[in-house]
């Protein structure tokens, strides 16, 4: 915990939110000779409500990171076992720009590797302080008001970054709105001992019932986390829009689907931690950024949202803002290169997903799907963020066109 005395007056790059989000901009800021400082409402390690889960493109951004030593000796997930409708299907993940793998780590570690990372790299860090006010000037942040256990304090900043996740409050402080109007999910983990932690495939489920055996709009996941933890991260979620929010009881609903993966998983215990957060998806904010300012991660609502995987997207994120501290005016540039990247397929994502949330469409599209192994590589590849803007093949293209097409309907594209 850091005390009001010990604090930087002044940061020529301030990053607030320690999460993937701000680490990763704080490492790659700091690797390119920036004067950082990483503050944090936390003191680390941490625990973030998650799936723990890594993709392949993960994977690639932690190598950046200078963390393939670290991931080594964590689980290799191959790929994804999906189960629904009386079918199972085991789809790798593709083989192509990003590895061949994933994996899965609890956050509390996770989270605090990645910070180290930052401050190996020469970030500084403050912890047990939160943000909680902003003096702006001209859409220019001048200074943070912060607060400590023992006081209040304000540090003059030359950029800042706000990485403050899903629910953004400094970036609401800085005009950050989340709109509803699109799919965002809400979704509760907990964690199982399991025979099956050294396990090489996470375990997916598209057919998500309650107690009475009345399908849910959701879906369940089991993620393995290695031998030496002998535990998995087990969860559901649901898709959810302003129009159709979602009424699953996330509690009973996470009890009875562990129940239900007792003999699968070789579960050992009752799921325990069990938390729930909400997850804005698809780019649905707009106020991402001002003149020395700009969102990333969950705070500029960058997660995936067929499935609600946000850490690849967050450590992406950190990296493009921190290449982009020395361009200057990121009011416009910034939005427009989040849409860039990630417009066209948060627009064709956030479609379908907001097609799941109608009751019907899930098994009419999940029962024939589901047996369809093309089907389901190319769902895998979806939900992975796994086809990339320099993708070339048929897939990639029908995607890309799908999210041409999707954005010139959007009422408002991804992050305006
Ligand atoms: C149930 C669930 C399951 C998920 N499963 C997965 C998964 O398996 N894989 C995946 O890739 N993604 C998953 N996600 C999404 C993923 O957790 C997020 O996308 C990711 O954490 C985003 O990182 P971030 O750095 O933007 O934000 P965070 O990790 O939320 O970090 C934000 C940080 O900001 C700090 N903070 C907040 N306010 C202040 C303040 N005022 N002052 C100072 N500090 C502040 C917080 O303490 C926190 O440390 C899941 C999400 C949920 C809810």
């Amino acid at each position: 915990m850091t005390s009001i005395a010990q604090l930087p007056r002044h940061a020529d790059v301030l990053v607030v939110g320690a999460g993937p989000g701000g680490a990763a901009t704080a490492a790659h800021a700091a690797r390119a000779g920036h004067q950082v400082v990483l503050l944090d409402s936390a003191v680390f390690p941490r625990d973030k409500t998650c799936g723990d889960g890594l993709t392949p493109r993960a994977v690639a951004e932690m190598s950046l990171l200078g963390l393939d030593a670290y991931l080594a000796d964590r689980p290799k997930i191959v790929g994804l076992q999906m189960h629904g409708w009386g079918a199972t299907q085991h789809i790798r993940w593709p083989s192509g720009r990003f590895p061949a793998h994933g994996s899965a780590v609890a956050r509390t570690e996770l989270d605090d590797r990645i910070r180290i990372a930052a401050l190996d790299r020469g970030a500084s860090m403050v912890e047990g302080v939160k943000a909680v006010g902003v003096d702006v000037s001209d859409n220019t942040v001048r200074s943070v008001q912060v607060a400590a256990d023992d006081g209040t304090a304000s540090i003059r900043v030359g950029q800042l970054i706000v990485a403050d996740g899903v629910r953004s409050p400094l970036g609401r402080m800085l005009g950050r709105e989340w709109h509803r109007d699109t799919a965002y999910g809400v979704a509760a983990r907990a964690y199982a001992s399991s025979g099956r932690a050294d396990d090489s495939w996470m375990g997916s489920d598209l057919e998500l019932r309650d107690a009475h055996g009345t399908l849910l709009p959701g879906y369940g996941w089991v993620f393995p986390l290695g031998a030496a933890s002998g535990r998995i991260n087990i969860g559901v979620g649901a898709l959810a829009t302003g129009k159709r929010p979602a009424h699953m009881a996330l509690r009973p609903t996470l009890e009875h689907y562990a129940r239900a993966q007792t003999a699968d998983w070789q579960l050992s215990g009752p799921p325990v931690e069990i938390a729930s957060a909400l997850l804005p998806m698809g780019g649905a904010v707009s106020g991402v950024a001002g003149g020395n300012w700009m969102l990333v991660g969950d705070s500029a609502a960058c997660v995936n949202p067929l499935n609600g995987e946000g850490i690849d997207y967050a450590l992406e994120t950190g990296r493009f803002a921190a290449a982009r501290l020395q361009d200057g005016d990121h009011s416009h540039a910034w939005p427009a290169l989040l849409a860039e990247h990630y417009g066209t397929a948060f627009s064709a994502a956030r479609r379908l997903a907001g097609l799941l949330t109608v009751p019907k469409a899930v098994p009419l599209l999940g029962r024939p799907g589901i047996r369809s192994t093309t089907l389901m590589s190319m769902v895998v590849r979806v939900m992975g963020n796994l086809i990339s803007e320099e993708d070339d093949d048929l897939i990639a293209r029908a995607w890309h066109t799908a999210g041409v097409a999707s954005q010139r309907f959007d009422h408002r594209r991804p992050f305006h």
